[in-house]
């Protein structure tokens, strides 16, 4: 057995704007953020694959011969579909033993998953000779977490802690795949607020949406909403149904807010950005309708604080975190308000986290 570790370093991911516009081939900004899975392997001599999480505190053991979707310890499901992915590609996987340590909470939206299928992918990579091209490697994260794990995610993660670049956020062409990093400014950053909801039925409410989507696509006769301008959508909104309706009216704005929101951070406006940000909250509140009473309290409160620049739901929705963008320098300031707001309104202390932009794992 070999007695030297390696070690990789994933970042987390944020979405900044485009909600639910990923699956409909649309636009997103995310950026990468200063939190990071590490995974620290060393080869075997035989086909066993050894796992410690040490975040859950757990150990799991299986061969390699049998990469399949795991019940009872889910967790291994982001770890194996990626070698199950390498695999599917004819690459001979050698035994390893792999450590993992997070800085990035789990489950908080800030996609500790993709961050453990990337850091999975990378470790093989240091054992085997693997020419995949950056999106090649995000599809087969993002395979992995379809398949192996049941998440139907789309492609955004995988790209953001891929190939993000230090000090700039990124926006992702979800039809094409390209990517362009944007400038943003050190004097901003932004926190991450849990609202600790996580509704049930969530999976079920992503699938409906999902499929309104499609209907409504398919009755405009194109093949995604990307496809839809806010005057087409207009003229023919008598051919939808009232929910198809207002759902196409969010992907479609939220495709626009992006577009504008790249124009900001290009001239560096970044009240421009925030404003955009809050309009994003308002478009899932009323026309996605994927938000939830907390995440409305908190975006309200944002709303009325002067020294927030912008606020909104971030990631799936009903429930999980809101993203604010601030002024460094106001910082502190409105984390002690947004704190004593919190407290007194949930009777608990908020979870929240700064994050600032980073370099995706390719680029560290
Ligand atoms: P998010 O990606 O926003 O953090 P997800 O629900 O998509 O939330 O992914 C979280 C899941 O990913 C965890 O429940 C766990 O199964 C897996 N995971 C991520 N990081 C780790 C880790 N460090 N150790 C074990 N499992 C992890
Ligand atoms: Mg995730």
């Amino acid at each position: 057995m070999s007695t030297t570790w390696l070690e990789v370093k994933v970042p987390g991911r944020v979405e900044l704007l485009g909600n639910h516009t990923d699956y409909n081939q649309g636009l997103v900004i995310s950026m990468a953020v200063d939190r990071y899975t590490i995974m620290r392997s060393r080869l075997r001599e035989d086909h066993i694959l050894r796992l410690r999480s040490l975040n859950l505190e757990e150990t799991w053991q299986g061969s390699l011969n049998n990469l399949v979707p795991q019940k009872e310890q889910h967790w291994v499901n982001y770890v194996v579909g990626v070698l199950a992915a390498l695999k599917e590609r004819e690459v001979e996987i050698l035994g390893m033993d792999m450590e993992i340590e997070s800085s990035i909470p789990l489950g908080f939206g800030l996609s500790s998953s993709a961050a453990l299928e990337v850091a999975s992918l990378l470790t093989c990579k240091q054992y085997h000779s693997l020419d995949q091209e950056p999106l090649e490697m995000a599809k087969m994260c993002q395979w992995a977490e379809n398949q192996f794990a049941g998440v139907s995610c789309g492609l955004m993660d995988q790209i953001s802690v891929l190939i993000s670049q230090r000090g700039s956020v990124n926006k992702i062409d979800l039809q094409s795949l390209g990517y362009e990093n944007l400038p943003f400014s050190k004097a901003f950053c932004f926190l991450v607020v849990d609202s600790e909801t996580r509704h049930q039925l969530v999976d079920g409410e992503y699938s409906n949406r999902r499929e309104v989507c499609e209907s409504a696509a398919k009755k405009l006769d194109v093949a995604y909403l990307r496809e839809v301008q806010v005057d087409h959508l207009d003229d023919r909104k008598f051919d939808l149904s009232l929910e198809e309706h207002k759902r196409a009216l969010h992907v479609v704005t939220e495709n626009e807010r992006v577009q504008k929101a790249c124009q900001a951070l290009q001239e560096g406006a970044m009240e421009r950005l925030g404003q955009l940000m809050f309009e994003s909250h308002e478009s899932s509140k009323n026309n996605f309708e994927n938000s939830c009473r907390e995440l409305d309290e908190l975006v309200d409160f944002a709303s009325r604080h002067k020294a927030c620049l912008g606020a909104r739901l971030t990631g799936g929705g009903f429930g999980g975190a809101v993203v604010h963008l601030l002024e460094r320098s106001k910082k502190d300031f409105y984390q002690n308000d947004l704190t004593s707001f919190f407290s007194k309104k949930f009777g608990r202390p908020p979870k929240i986290i700064e994050v600032n932009p980073v370099a995706g794992a390719l680029n560290i």
